[in-house]
């Protein structure tokens, strides 16, 4: 089927999600995919901070494919090695990158990022005391679109026309201590924050901004929820954002990237929040399922065979430094760490970037009216950064309305 074709009938059968794409993909080999009239991208967005690896790295395939020809599925009623291998080695990752002891730490396996931050909830509602209901979140985060993860979302076009949510939510600046230590009091549950908020446009707090939304849960006896779905396993050179503060969440909710393509979310509870659940408090059909957790752990092998937390360090600074370098006036700032990446611009241009980076072979995404979003495999090379940024000035004057020769 063309393109075309393809959009033509999507638009039939399927309900509109997001804003429909424009591509149409048919097949991916390492940072490059092609579209089904076999034009090619180098894509810079490894669907939003997902295919860690790139596409049909050796390792996923194969791990994925001996998985599925051993054993597919257990419907979660049975115990399988691949999701115990996981989870041990997720608790490990996260002991080895803190400061000082982490007490038990065990994993929930969900299948999406909304999922791990339904399990957080639920366990953070089990280890609430009486008179705790209130939950404290960001203006602007972003924690997906179930109905809880949803009420948690400081997003109010997407939020508000799916209220009300049956959750006491208050919502305060991310970055903004003072407004947080005014709302969390004897009657928080927990206080939701991403790290760098992504969808607001990689919009990172200040530099301690962790250690104090610790200190106040310390002070205070809410739990401190992490959501690091977009930020973990190894996007920013760290397999967690957060082992750069030198701080520990209570809860730790992942996926996007942890799965390197395959859906998998997990909820880490540490400490007292590792047995906060009892038997048949929660579960998932597919949560955790044997394919998933084999890809994941080939995702963590690979990592570090190949390196990937350095590459991911020093390929985003040469991005950043690259993209800064150009000096277009249409960009005014490059926020952000490893290879996750926002592109501030001087005016709300971000759809006429995205779109002209396609028409000039790249994938790159309009996280908001003025940010372009850049989230590419942890395996790009430093030739596929340059070839981006050697054509940004093309692709920045397309969209400013200027053009320049080639
Ligand atoms: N939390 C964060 C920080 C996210 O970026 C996202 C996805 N953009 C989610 C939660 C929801 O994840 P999912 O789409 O897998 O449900």
């Amino acid at each position: 089927m063309t393109s075309h074709e393809l959009r033509e009938r999507f638009e039939t059968a399927l309900m509109p999600t997001y804003g429909t794409p424009p591509i149409a993909l048919s097949h991916g080999e390492g940072r490059r995919v092609w579209d089904a009239d076999g034009r090619g991208y180098l894509d810079l967005l490894a669907g939003i901070a997902v295919s860690t690896l790139g596409h049909g790295h050796p390792a996923l395939v194969r791990a994925v494919s001996e998985q599925a020809a051993t054993l597919a599925h257990t419907s979660n009623l049975y115990v399988h090695e691949p999701g115990v291998r996981l989870a041990e080695r997720l608790t490990s990752l996260v002991r080895a990158g803190a400061t000082g002891p982490t007490g038990d730490i065990r994993v929930f396996f969900a299948n999406s990022g909304s999922e791990a931050n339904e399990a957080a909830l639920k366990l953070v509602k089990r280890a609430a005391g009486p008179g705790r209901t209130t939950i404290v979140s960001t203006d602007d985060g972003f924690h997906g679109r179930t109905s809880g993860a949803l009420a948690l979302t400081g997003k109010p076009a997407i939020r508000d026309p799916f209220g009300p949510f049956g959750l006491d939510v208050r919502f305060v600046a991310h970055g903004d201590t003072a407004a947080l230590r005014d709302a969390v009091d004897d009657t928080c549950a927990a206080v939701f924050v991403e790290p760098v908020q992504g969808e607001a446009g990689i919009r990172p707090a200040a530099p301690g901004y962790l250690a104090e939304v610790r200190e106040i849960c310390d002070n205070t006896g809410a739990a401190f929820v992490l959501d690091e779905i977009q930020s973990g396993v190894g996007r920013t050179g760290h397999w967690f954002a957060h082992q750069a503060e030198g701080i520990l969440p209570d809860v730790l909710t992942l996926a996007k990237g942890l799965g390197g393509g395959l859906p998998l979310g997990a909820c880490l509870g540490l400490g007292p929040y590792a047995s906060a659940f009892a038997k048949g408090d929660h579960g998932s059909t597919f949560g955790g399922n044997p394919v998933s957790c084999a890809a994941s752990l080939a995702v963590l092998d690979t990592i570090e065979v190949e390196g990937l937390l350095d590459a991911a360090a020093e390929l985003g600074d040469l991005l950043a430094g690259e993209i800064a370098a150009v000096g277009h006036p249409l960009v005014t700032e490059v926020r952000g760490a490893g290879l996750w990446r926002g592109v501030q611009l001087s005016s709300p241009a971000a759809a006429a970037v995205q779109s002209s980076a396609a028409e000039h072979g790249f994938l790159v995404n309009a996280v908001a009216p003025d940010v372009v979003r850049l989230a590419p495999p942890l395996t790009i090379t430093r030739e596929e950064v340059r070839e981006f940024t050697g054509a940004l000035p093309r692709i920045l004057d397309r969209a400013a309305g200027e053009e320049r020769p080639a």
